[in-house]
Order: C-alpha cells, then sequence, then structure tokens
C-alpha cells in the first residue's frame, strides 16, 4: 500500500471532484483511492470527504471500522494477508503466519519498524485450491513455506490462474484455454451467443421463461428459482432496475467464482447485460470481494474491452438495448455476501443485513426492484440461453438439471474446482480430485456453514434432493475432505473463530452466540470442556439457528451441530 509522508492535496481534490457527484454510494470508492493516496484514512482526510460527499463525520468513522480492508492508523506499506480459513489451516497457514511475524519481527496487525510491512491473519482469501496462501499486497500467492518466509514475503510469485477440470465443461470450457482479457478469443469459442440471442431473437419475457424452463436455481447456497426471481423483479414496477453480480465469495471453502470471473470475464459480463435486458435493467454492479484484485484487475480490463467492441454500454450490437457495469471492491467483511448487506455496501454504508420482507426483487439496491445473483448462477443463465433449456436439462437430476462447479480442497490430491452434473456421487468428485491423501475420516459439505458428511456415505448423490435426503446441504458446493489422523476439534475452533470474527453484531443471538461458541469451542479443543459447556454448545447453536436475523447467523453453529451429532465423543473426550 503506497503512504504517502506528505499530503497531496491536489491529488485529494481531484478524487473527491470525481467522485462527489455520485454522492454517498461513492464513499467506499473515495475511501480506497484516497488510501491508495496516503495509506490510511486520518481524520482530517475523513473530514473532507464527509464534506464533499455529503455524508455526516460519525458515519463515515462508522464505516471505515466496519470493514478490514480499510485503515484509521497508519499501515506498514506492504500488507502480507496470511489465510488461516480451515482450508489453509490444516495445510499449516498458522505457522505460515507465525514465520512471516517472526522473520519481519511484527506481531499481527502492527507495522514494522521500517514501516514497510504489516502481517494480517485472515479468513479466507478464496485460494483453498493453494493452501496455504497468502495475499502480499495485490499478488496472490500459493503454498506459501513456513521455513522460508523471506521468499513469498519479500519476492511474492503470483499464483497460477486455476484450471478447472470435469465434464461436461458447460461453464469452465473457456477457462485455461483463452487468455482471459482477449475478446476475439472468447467470442471465437462461442462467447456472446447467448447476448446475441436474447437481443436478436427474443423479447424480455422469453428470456426469463427459458431460464424457468431450464430449472436454474441459484448457486450460492438457498437455491432460490432464478427465473422466478427475474420475472418478479421485471414486474416490479420502478424506474429503474438494477442487475447485481454478487462475487463477494467469502465462504470458506468456496473458490470457484474466483476461477470463472479470472478465467472467463467476458462471460460474467454476457450473463450480467442479458439478466439486465431480461428485467429491463439499463445498469449492472459488480461487486467483487476485496480479497480478489487480481480478478478485479481483469474484469475492468474485460469491461472497457467489452465497451469499445460494442457489447456493453450504449445501443448494444444494435439492438436499442444499452447496459452499463459498474465494478465495486468489497472492503472485507464476509457478511458483505448476504445480499442486502451487499446492497448497503454499495450504498456506502456498513454491510448490514436488512429485514426482509421486502425482498430485493421489489425494494433492493437503492430501494429499487433488483435481480441478485453469484457468478456461477449467471454464467448459467447464459448457457441457457445460448443452448436453450432443453439441452441444459440434459443433464443433471429432474430436480437439480444441469452442471455445478464443485470446489475441493482438503486432504485431496488436486484441489481445485471441478465441473459435474448433478447429481454425481460424492465418490467420484473425490476421485476426480485425484482421491483422498490417506484415509478418509469426514467430508465437510457446504462450507463453514454445512455438514460433515462420514466415509460412510460416499455414495451420495451431490444433487439438492439426494443431499436433502441424508440431511445434508449442497451450499455453495464446498467439498472439503478431512484425512484419518486430523484433530477434527480444530477444524471446529477454526470454524467457531470465523463466525465469531464475520457476525456483524447486528442481532443479539448471532452475535453473542457465535462468541459464546467460540469459548466453548477453545475448551473443546483443548480438553477442557465438561458435559454442561456441550449441552451449552448445543443450545447456543439451535438459538442461533431459529433466531438469528440473516443466514450468518443461521448456519453459524450447523456444522459445529453436525459434528455433535456425529462424534459427541470428541467434545468431552469421553469425560462423562
Ligand atoms: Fe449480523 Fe449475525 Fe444477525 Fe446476520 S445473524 S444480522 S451476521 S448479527
Amino acid at each position: 500500500m503506497a503512504q504517502s509522508t506528505a499530503p497531496n492535496l491536489g491529488a485529494l481534490e481531484a478524487i473527491l471532484d470525481r467522485r462527489a457527484p455520485g454522492g454517498r454510494s461513492e464513499l467506499i470508492p473515495t475511501l480506497f483511492d484516497v488510501q491508495r493516496l496516503y495509506g490510511h484514512l486520518s481524520p482530517d482526510v475523513l473530514e473532507a470527504i464527509g464534506r464533499r460527499l455529503r455524508v455526516p463525520l460519525a458515519e463515515i468513522h462508522g464505516v471505515v471500522e466496519f470493514y478490514t480492508m480499510l485503515y484509521a492508523r497508519p499501515t506498514g506499506r506492504t500488507i502480507v494477508r496470511v489465510c488461516t480459513s480451515p482450508m489453509c489451516a490444516q495445510a499449516g497457514g498458522q505457522a505460515a503466519l507465525e514465520a512471516a511475524c517472526g522473520y519481519l519481527g511484527v506481531v499481527t496487525d502492527q507495522a514494522s519498524a521500517d514501516g514497510q510491512f504489516q502481517v494480517e491473519r485472515v479468513e479466507c482469501l478464496g485460494l483453498c485450491d493453494h493452501a496455504p496462501a497468502a495475499l502480499v499486497g495485490d499478488t496472490p500467492v500459493a503454498h506459501v513455506d513456513p521455513k522460508r518466509p523471506q521468499e513469498w514475503v519479500l519476492r511474492p510469485r503470483e499464483a497460477p490462474l486455476g484450471v478447472i477440470a470435469g465434464e461436461p465443461r458447460w461453464l469452465s470450457g473457456r477457462c485455461g484455454k483463452i487468455e482471459p482479457t482477449d475478446l476475439e478469443a472468447y467470442v471465437a469459442m462461442g462467447g456472446y451467443q447467448g447476448l446475441a440471442r436474447a437481443l436478436g431473437t427474443m423479447t424480455p419475457a422469453e428470456v426469463v421463461a427459458e431460464v424457468k424452463a431450464a430449472g436454474l436455481v441459484g448457486r450460492g447456497g438457498a437455491a432460490f428459482p432464478t427465473g422466478a426471481k427475474l420475472e418478479m423483479t421485471a414486474a416490479a414496477p420502478a424506474d429503474e432496475h438494477y442487475v447485481v453480480c454478487n462475487a463477494d465469495e467469502s465462504e470458506p471453502g468456496t473458490f470457484k467464482d474466483r476461477l470463472l470471473m479470472e478465467g472467463d470475464p467476458f462471460f460474467v459480463l454476457e450473463a450480467m447485460a442479458i439478466a439486465g435486458y431480461a428485467i429491463g435493467a439499463r445498469r449492472g454492479y459488480l461487486y467483487v470481494r476485496g480479497e480478489y484484485p487480481r480478478a478485479q484487475r481483469i474484469l475492468h480490463q474485460a469491461i472497457e474491452a467489452a465497451q469499445r467492441a460494442g457489447f456493453l454500454g450504449e445501443d448494444i450490437l444494435g439492438s436499442g438495448f444499452s447496459f452499463w457495469i459498474e465494478l465495486r471492491s468489497g472492503a472485507g467483511a464476509y457478511i458483505c455476501g448476504e445480499e442486502t448487506a451487499l446492497f448497503d455496501s454499495i450504498e456506502g454504508k456498513r454491510g448490514f443485513p436488512r429485514i426482509k420482507p421486502p425482498f430485493p426483487t421489489t425494494h433492493g439496491l437503492f430501494g429499487k426492484p433488483t435481480a441478485i445473483n453469484n457468478v456461477e448462477t449467471l454464467c448459467a443463465l447464459a448457457w441457457i440461453v445460448a443452448h436453450g433449456a432443453q439441452a441444459y436439462r440434459s443433464q443433471g437430476t429432474s430436480d437439480s438439471p444441469g452442471t455445478k462447479l464443485f470446489c475441493l480442497s482438503g486432504d485431496v490430491v488436486r484441489p481445485g474446482v471441478y465441473e459435474v452434473p448433478y447429481g454425481t456421487p460424492l465418490a467420484d468428485l473425490l476421485t476426480l480430485a485425484g482421491g483422498v491423501q490417506g484415509q478418509l475420516q469426514a467430508v465437510l459439505l457446504g462450507g463453514a456453514a454445512g455438514a460433515f458428511a462420514g466415509p460412510d456415505q460416499l455414495d451420495l448423490p451431490m444433487s439438492f434432493e439426494g443431499l436433502r435426503q441424508a440431511g445434508l446441504p449442497l451450499g455453495s458446493g464446498v467439498v472439503m475432505a478431512i484425512r484419518a489422523g486430523r484433530d477434527l476439534r480444530q477444524t471446529l475452533l477454526s470454524l467457531a473463530h470465523f463466525f465469531a470474527h464475520e457476525s456483524c453484531g447486528k442481532c443479539f443471538p448471532c452475535r453473542l452466540g457465535t462468541q459464546r461458541q467460540l469459548e466453548i469451542m477453545e475448551k473443546v479443543a483443548h480438553g477442557r470442556a465438561s458435559p454442561g459447556d456441550v449441552a451449552a454448545l448445543e443450545d447456543i447453536g439451535y438459538a442461533m439457528t431459529s433466531a438469528s436475523l440473516c443466514g450468518l447467523g443461521m448456519t453459524a453453529g450447523g456444522a459445529i451441530l453436525s459434528a455433535l451429532a456425529r462424534w459427541p465423543e470428541i467434545f468431552t473426550d469421553g469425560r462423562a
């Protein structure tokens, strides 16, 4: 992070001149711009921003304090973020964090004496296929070695772009085969067929009908029917409608959207434009998590190229339909993956989930009807419009049609993203990833908010209905293998830490429940938990599930409750 010693008032004024007309919704981009200029956000600078953007100073401080990637105090010039999520922790993330601190002679979150570096623990970088991973400045680094911190701290080498394997490669066919920002290559491999078909031969209602006929449901975990969402948004009366692509992929163990954005960015842009046409929107927001600087860079280039070529902007392909996309960066808050918290973030506020109803289809971004979907869902939508609903239904099951991108991580030979038809047995997925390293102890399905399957469940069909019957979530497609010999309590502790850190604090059951859950899991992990503690852990889990305001709190106890039901003995070391 650049850190100026002398205030550059001309540059500050230039940022404010450019951003101020957008008002409050420009607040977070302004804070990022100014932070890049000065290295941090000092009180006088915040005052200047507040005056120009007409945002009360107290609210600006609230925003800065809410997001972990905004800094009110000076930081080291290069921030070394080391991932300690369960996947990276299992692969040595904690040791890498300690090694980086030891090498630089710092404690976490404090700048080194020369002001050059700062080391931070982060919950998930979405680099689970490269565990243990770090983000050094803006460079994603794979397999950081705790024994050689100087190599990756001082000379970080960028992790390779991921490749998606599996069959059929409907959503991932171009990833790894083309230069991501090469528009001609994208078009040569079937890109923009869906948009051309929609604009040239279909009415918006026909696009919606095609998506409904395909049976597409959201791929972020909630599995809401995408066609119905488009239909309701299009039908909501308003002077503006919005498309939002939720690329705030932060669920530990989930990294499929990163691979799509980094490997096939035009696909995401095309999909958003089709969704915009379907609902009558002229504007879309692409909200990419702050921990994905490479994806942001690639998407930024792709947006410019698509605009130059007439695939975005005014009168796309001469159809009369106009659509613009604005790229927004997240700022380090997992909760902004919740759709209404994401809207608040775009609007320049802290990312707090809203009470629903009303739903985004009628009252979304800026209070307008909004269709919000994640990257994979939108890409599936574009594929359906290009190839037809019938083709889409030729794979998968009748209740879960099509293909799914699964994220394989943990103790498998080849961690990565695999595209397979819904209904593929869990055992086949693990085989695709080269099998388990050692004997399988458990598989965490669905991510931090998920649940555990045992080695006796390898024939489980990976479809919504197949997993539902087994009482397991499909979630966003996380499949994390844990081999025998690993201490599951450490995995659970890491999950508890994640939720305690990421709870936004808006509602009581989650704010207190996640903290109390962490305290008890610390006792469990150190073999000090009593049966009373375990009973309390269960109560807390059920209270959070039933009384929390949003999905984070509702699922924060899920994996721990699942482990408790399956392996109660590990919680008390057999003590009565
Ligand atoms: Fe915030 Fe947790 Fe309540 Fe969701 S459930 S609103 S994350 S405190």
